[in-house]
Order: C-alpha cells, then sequence, then structure tokens
C-alpha cells in the first residue's frame, strides 16, 4: 500500500452502530471514509443486542397521535442523571436524535418503529412518558447482503425466537405478555421460517434479521450502497499526532502496522472496556469479572480509552457499566443479561441471607448496581440467586431456560443442572444446595406469598408501576408482577452483577469531540458509544438510551467534521 491508498477525510474506528451511522453521514456529506474494525467479525454488541434506540420527540411517535416534548424529555434525562453530566451535551442529544433518526430513514435502509408500549425506565421522575420515545427496528431481509452476512457478529440465542428465529421486540413483547393473538403471531413466525425452503437448504440462519441484527445488516449494507470500505480484523493500536491534533491512526492489518491518514478527523467506536479484566479491575466496583459480560468476547477491550488517555484526553465515569444481572450457559460464549425475566410473577430474587434487596423488576441497571450496594452492605448479594417455583417453571421462561410446557426439564441440557440451574424438592434443601441462609428464605417467600394475595409489594414496590407491569403476566390478579412460590420442587439461578457494556470512557464535548482535563477539543479527535463517557450520566433512561446517544453522536461528530473541514 502506498501513502495515497492510506489517505482518507475521515476514519472511523469500530464497526457498531454508532461507528456505521457516523460512516453513513459522513460518506453522504461528500467524505472519503474508511472503517477499521478489530474483530473478524463486524457489528460488535450492537449486532447482538436488542436494537432499541431512545429518541425524545421522535416522528413516528407524532405520527401514532403521541405527545412528547423537548422540554419533558430535558426535564426527565437531568432528573435521572442528576448532574453527573452537562446540561449542554443533553440538549445537543435531544435537539439531535430526531433528526438522526429522521434522515439515516430517509437515506439508508434502516427501518424503525415506535415500540408503542415500551415505558420509560423512571416511570416516578417528572418528563417520563409511558411509551413513546423506544424505537424497535423493524425486520431486515438480508438477502441482499449476500455473503456479508455470514461476517455479522452472530446474533445471540435469546434475542431470537427458540434461538433461531427473527422477531421484533414489538412481537417478543406481544408473546411474553400473552397479549391477544400471541399464539397465532408464533405460529406464524415459526411456518414463515420453516417453509423458506431456499434458506432452510442453506442453514438455521434466518433471512431475516430483527432487532440488533436487523439495525446492524441494514446499516452495513447502506455501507455496501456508499462503496465505504471496512477493513475487518484491523486493530487500532494508537494515534498519530501532528503537534497537537489527531491526524490519523495506526493499526494491525495482517500482522502488519499500518499508518492511516486522516485529514480531518478521527471518530472513536471502539466501545468500551468490559473484555479487559484488567481494567475492570482498575476502574469498577469489585468484584468484577470478565466473563459477567454480555457483550463479544473479546472485543472491546478499552483501545479507544488508553490510547485517549496517553495522548491527555479527559475521562468520566469510569466506575460505572451499563448493569445487567447475567448468568453463564455453558458452551456460549458471553453471559446472558436477565432484562425481563426478573419482572415474571412468582420469581424472587435473595442473596446468601436469603433476603429479597430490590424490586426484581427495576431496570437492569438500577438492579445490577443494587447487588453491589447490597454486597458493599451485607457481603453476600454476588451471586445473588432467582427463586422460582415449579408453577413458574411450566409458565414462564427464565434465562435459557424456556418454559416447562415446551422445554420440560428432561429436554433441557443435561449440562445445565447444577450449572444453569438447582433443584430441589423443599426451599429448604433448595436453600441447602445453593448454600443459602434456609430460615431467611423460608421468610422471604412467606412475606412474599403474603404480597402476592394482598399485590402490594411492602418493601419494594414490585409491579407498582407501568415499567414494572410491561413484562407482567396481565393475567395475573391483582398484581401481574407478584406470584406466590409454593409449588415444589423449587428452583435457583445464579446470577451476577454483569453488564452490556461500560458506560465511562473519553469525555466529550457537545460536539463529540474528545476533550482535554481543560475542556479544550483535541484537535480532529471524536469518540461516540462506549468508548466515550455516557451522555445519560449515570442513567438508564429508557430502552435504547445506549445506541441512541452512539448514533446521534455519530451523526453529531460527522456533521462537525463536515462543516469545519
Ligand atoms: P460495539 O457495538 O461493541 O462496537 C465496538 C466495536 O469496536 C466492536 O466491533 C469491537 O470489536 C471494535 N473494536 C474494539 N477495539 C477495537 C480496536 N482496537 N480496533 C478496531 N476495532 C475495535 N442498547 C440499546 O441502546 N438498546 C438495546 O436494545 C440494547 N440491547 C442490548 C441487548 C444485549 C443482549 C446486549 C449485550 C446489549 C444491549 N444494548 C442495548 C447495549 C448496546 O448494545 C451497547 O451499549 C452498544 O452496542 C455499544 O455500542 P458501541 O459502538 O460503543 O460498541
Amino acid at each position: 500500500t502506498n501513502d495515497t491508498e492510506n489517505q482518507y477525510d475521515v476514519i472511523i474506528v469500530g464497526s457498531g452502530a454508532g461507528a456505521m451511522t457516523a460512516a453513513i453521514f459522513a460518506a453522504d456529506q461528500g467524505n472519503s471514509v474508511l472503517v477499521v474494525e478489530k474483530s473478524d467479525k463486524y457489528g460488535g454488541t450492537s449486532a447482538i443486542s436488542g436494537g432499541g434506540i431512545w429518541i425524545p420527540n421522535n416522528d413516528e411517535f407524532k405520527a401514532l397521535g403521541g405527545t412528547d416534548s423537548y422540554e419533558s424529555a430535558l426535564t426527565y434525562i437531568k432528573a435521572a442523571s442528576a448532574g453527573s453530566v452537562d446540561e449542554s451535551r443533553i440538549r445537543a442529544y435531544l435537539d439531535n436524535a430526531p433528526k438522526m433518526i429522521r434522515e439515516l430513514q430517509a437515506n439508508s435502509r434502516v427501518k424503525y418503529a415506535v415500540a408503542e408500549k415500551y415505558p420509560d425506565y423512571y416511570q416516578h421522575l417528572d418528563g417520563s412518558l409511558p411509551a413513546g420515545r423506544s424505537m424497535d427496528p423493524e425486520l431486515f431481509d438480508t438477502t441482499g447482503l449476500g455473503d456479508e452476512i455470514e461476517h455479522q457478529q452472530p446474533a445471540s440465542g435469546n434475542t431470537l425466537l427458540m434461538g433461531k428465529m427473527a422477531w421484533t421486540a414489538r412481537q417478543a413483547h406481544k408473546a411474553v405478555a400473552k397479549e391477544r393473538g400471541w399464539m397465532l403471531m408464533i405460529i406464524g413466525l415459526m411456518l414463515r421460517y420453516k417453509l423458506d425452503f431456499k434458506q432452510r437448504k442453506k442453514g438455521r440462519r434466518d433471512r431475516r434479521a430483527g432487532l440488533g441484527g436487523s439495525l446492524v445488516a441494514s446499516l452495513r449494507h447502506s455501507l455496501l450502497d456508499r462503496n465505504i470500505p471496512l477493513w475487518r480484523s484491523t486493530e487500532f493500536t494508537d494515534f498519530v499526532m501532528t503537534g497537537d491534533k489527531v491526524t490519523g491512526i495506526k493499526v494491525i492489518r495482517d500482522g502488519q502496522t499500518l499508518t492511516l491518514n486522516a485529514r480531518h478527523g478521527v471518530i472513536m467506536g471502539s466501545g468500551g472496556f468490559e473484555q479487559n479484566q484488567q481494567l475492570r479491575e482498575k476502574y469498577l466496583p469489585q468484584p468484577t469479572e470478565q466473563a459477567w459480560s454480555a457483550t463479544p468476547k473479546d472485543g472491546n477491550t478499552g483501545a479507544g480509552l488508553e490510547a485517549g488517555q496517553k495522548i491527555g484526553a479527559a475521562t468520566d465515569l469510569l466506575d460505572w457499566c451499563w448493569w445487567a444481572p447475567t448468568l453463564k450457559v455453558p458452551k456460549e460464549q458471553s453471559a446472558r443479561g436477565l432484562f425481563a425475566e426478573r419482572a415474571f410473577p412468582g420469581a424472587i430474587v435473595v442473596d446468601g441471607l436469603g433476603k429479597r434487596f430490590f424490586n426484581e423488576a427495576a431496570p437492569y441497571l438500577e438492579f445490577g448496581d443494587a447487588m453491589y450496594r447490597n454486597h458493599q452492605k451485607a457481603g453476600n448479594s454476588i451471586p445473588s440467586w432467582v427463586v422460582f417455583d415449579s408453577h413458574f417453571r411450566q409458565e414462564y421462561a427464565m434465562g435459557p431456560l424456556m418454559p416447562g410446557k415446551i422445554m420440560p426439564d428432561s429436554r433441557a441440557p443435561k449440562a445445565w443442572r447444577d450449572s444453569v440451574y438447582w433443584k430441589a424438592d423443599t426451599l429448604d434443601e433448595l436453600a441447602q444446595l445453593i448454600n443459602v441462609d434456609a430460615a431467611g428464605l423460608a421468610q422471604t417467600v412467606t412475606t412474599m406469598n403474603g404480597y402476592a394475595k394482598t399485590g402490594v409489594d411492602e418493601d419494594f414496590q414490585r409491579g407498582g408501576n407501568v415499567f414494572d407491569r410491561y413484562y407482567g403476566d396481565a393475567s395475573v390478579k391483582p398484581n401481574p408482577c407478584l406470584a406466590p412460590i409454593e409449588k415444589g420442587p423449587f428452583y435457583a439461578m445464579k446470577i451476577h452483577p454483569g453488564d452490556i457494556g461500560t458506560k465511562g470512557g473519553l469525555l466529550t464535548n457537545d460536539f463529540g469531540q474528545v476533550v482535554r482535563p481543560s475542556g479544550d477539543p483535541i484537535a480532529g479527535l471524536y469518540a461516540i458509544g462506549n468508548c466515550s463517557s455516557s451522555v445519560m450520566g449515570t442513567s438508564y433512561p429508557g430502552a435504547g438510551a445506549t445506541l441512541g446517544p452512539a448514533m446521534t453522536f455519530g451523526y453529531i461528530a460527522a456533521n462537525h467534521i463536515t462543516v469545519n473541514r
């Protein structure tokens, strides 16, 4: 390769949703663009995610007759983030997020709908909405991608119906909530999958992609439409500086170190550091394990963070993750997040004393944080245990265990016994099996069974708001998130305070520029997604509050580069 071949206007590191969104806008504004990705698969965590984006004031919600406003969203994020992030960055987000998704849908293959029932996560805060801000990708036909789809980070089993069929978040919710017509919908999805003979001859993979798989495939296809090069197996190692300005990057490709020059800007979308045990131990609350993370193995090791620190970048929120309780399933590369199941009626989470310590139906960030806080107090909630009875087992999914109606214990993989789930005839025996205080557990279950009758959880108000109830079972009365635990055999599953990515990173300004501790930008350098410190501060205001900002600041960075070139 000669020098001119290694010259681009804009170089983007990483191929998650934010990175590819930035690539599309930068290219459409007349910049030559290169995307480099360390993994031999493109798409990162974005590709295995739910693909939801949280966009206050989006056009689709208004078209459905919904009401939202800039001011209410600002009030809400400010209350949620409680001073952990500058208001001007929140404003930059609110100004640009609706424009980003409007322009992206108009000019690319990305297609979203409003998840009409998905509530904001903090219903008790001013400015929250019962629905309308979370958007869900439509299913995307990957045929046009040809063989390239084989290089996409494969969707994790828990985002697919029965581990293989694509569906939208709206469809998944309909099934979980057992809304009218849900059975027919499932049969329809299965038939469509089975009758796709041409694709079934090729293998298991659904021709259509859903959730994060849809988002990333539609972005990848849009990059191909524009002939934007995406180099896989190309690892960013460092910045190239000209004086104080970032003018390129160093990468390792095919075992060789290359220098790539960026005339107008480098956008770091290289993810967080959750796959780096050393950095976890350095920055995150303890104990911490890489294995608890639900993100693709070995991808996000904090290369962007460390290179930024070396050239004097400021950082923030390094002790935070997008927490989620996770569990490990044998043979699966990454841990699985428990996003919904904690809200299903009849499952509780207890610590080593057999005590509940938080509202199980609370958002996953708060639940993971609560596991740490309780552990610091009582020393007993890492790991914690999800406990349920055989009625629950029959009716509901928990982690990889599908409802007993579909997957009885006899049909669950043998290796899962005593590694994914523990089982005993009585609660007492179960407590001994998992080394949890038996008297404490018995007391907790008695108390909970009382709450199930009255419908009021007097300790943690579980099921007390529309967010909790989103994953409740509407047919269970009086509280869709509460049911007794009484019928043996009894089950337990072990959970850790895992993550779906780290939340802190390089500090950026309203334009996505990386700044120094003085607040001055480092010329030529931008950071988005989990490589940057979150615009949501320590909060997670709604479904899609990580990808929405990653894509929006990708859009903002591309615009800023173009205007200043
Ligand atoms: P990634 O998407 O992980 O992309 C980073 C890329 O950079 C990776 O491909 C990585 O290999 C590459 N990279 C790393 N180092 C280098 C290097 N040195 N050189 C070159 N490339 C490098 N968030 C939402 O908002 N909505 C959801 O619905 C949602 N659902 C989720 C469901 C699950 C199961 C999980 C695990 C996460 C979910 N999340 C969701 C979180 C969300 O997926 C992540 O926060 C988001 O994808 C982070 O985007 P990113 O671009 O920063 O990182």
